[in-house]
């Protein structure tokens, strides 16, 4: 059993991407040819936004977006405290500084009531400038925007959408990649929208973000390539990698569906072992990146799935606030408590859409 299926997927696919691939090789067209066009076109149309900027990475993407908003030093970016580390990676290479925001117990989602508190924290403090509220869709489950952007606008701090994990998720049909002033994904292969390699792209609603992004992901570009009127760069999305992207995206709906009809099948079977599943409130639509259990005993949980042939992953084993490589931020406002008990409980089990109604049941069977 695999953890994510990405063969099955191809097996299924392969005469598309297959044939695709094979245009690519024959226009020669290797960077910027004519897929990162009609991909950033349908990509735009896909979420609902007027721009969509392609680029080499969701990592990128997301320096891309801070660098447009002019993030700087002595700016306040705050990040939840439990995600992937590249999220606050992005804001330190920025020169800013990642404020830590706890975890809702629910949702696993940056609680909008601890941004607040975090918030008034650094103003009392008064060292840096808060400037943008990092959220991410974490495990595929949009954030709490409504409550969040209202939390923003109070404190006029722009809002940046990192949807590495939740494209193709939505609240109320409005889909993940909308929510921010920029938005942000990548196109990792284990992410729910991936490609053969790396890739990632940006959103947004606004022409200049849209034409500065443009600029810096190209050497700081004006004219072209050797007007350079900023300094920029290198971060381009593939053609080969686009057009790998195109086929997936005719059969994303579709396998979304499918990864919501297994989480059905889990969260079913779980309910009978009287085992919490994830939460998903009214009118949200998880695109399922993970689908994610909370275990008092998990380590030993994850070795008795392991021995059974079952593979899980444990996505965060450390937060943000704990790695050594941030060990030299402070925490602002209260200990970050419901995320560190997280990362010592959260186990991911095997998610992808080419998974069977049989095969989910009787992972859940394994649990015990
Ligand atoms: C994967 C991921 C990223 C980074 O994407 P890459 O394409 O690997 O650079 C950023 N944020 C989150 C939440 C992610 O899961």
């Amino acid at each position: 059993m695999e953890f994510i299926d990405l063969k099955s997927q191809y097996l299924d696919l392969k005469e598309s991407i297959d044939a695709r691939i094979h245009d690519v090789l024959n226009h020669g067209q290797y960077i910027m040819g004519p897929e990162v066009k009609e991909l950033e076109e349908k990509l735009a149309s896909y979420v609902g936004v007027k721009h969509a900027v392609s680029c080499a990475n969701g990592t990128d993407a997301l320096s891309l977006a801070l660098m447009a908003m002019g993030v700087a030093k002595g700016d306040a970016v705050f990040v939840p405290t439990f995600t992937f580390f590249a999220s606050a990676e992005a804001v330190a290479l920025s020169g800013a500084t990642p404020v830590f925001v706890d975890a809702h117990p629910d949702t696993f989602n940056m609680c909008p009531d601890d941004l607040e508190h975090r918030i008034k924290s650094v103003l009392d403090e008064g060292e840096l400038c808060p400037k943008v509220v990092m959220t991410v869709d974490l495990f595929g489950l949009p954030a709490d925007y409504e409550k969040i952007q209202a939390v923003a606008s109070k404190y006029k701090l722009l809002t940046l959408e990192d949807a590495a994990q939740g494209l193709g998720g939505n609240i109320s049909g409005k889909r993940a990649g909308s929510f921010g002033d920029i938005a942000t994904t990548s196109f990792f292969p284990a992410k729910p929208l991936g490609c053969y390699g790396d890739g990632g792209a940006i959103f947004t609603d606004d022409d200049g973000y849209a034409e500065l992004i443009r600029s810096y992901r190209i050497h700081g570009k004006g004219e072209d390539k050797y007007d350079n009127v900023r300094v920029g760069v290198n971060s381009r999305l593939d053609t080969i990698q686009a057009a790998i992207l195109l086929e997936k995206l005719n059969v994303f709906d579709d396998e979304l569906s499918r990864r919501n009809d297994v989480s059905r099948i889990y969260s079913e079977h779980l309910a009978e072992k009287a085992i919490k599943s994830p939460f998903v409130p009214d009118g949200y639509y998880s695109s399922w990146a993970q689908y994610t259990i909370m275990a008092d005993n998990r380590d030993e949980l994850q070795r008795s799935l392991a021995k059974k042939g079952i593979p899980t992953a444990i996505y965060y084993k450390k937060c943000m606030h704990e790695q050594s490589a941030f060990s030299n931020l402070k925490v602002y406002g209260t200990q970050l408590s419901v995320a560190e008990e997280l990362s010592r409980k959260a186990l991911s089990l095997p998610m992808h859409p080419y998974l069977s109604e049989c095969r989910a049941a009787e992972i859940v069977n394994e649990l015990g």
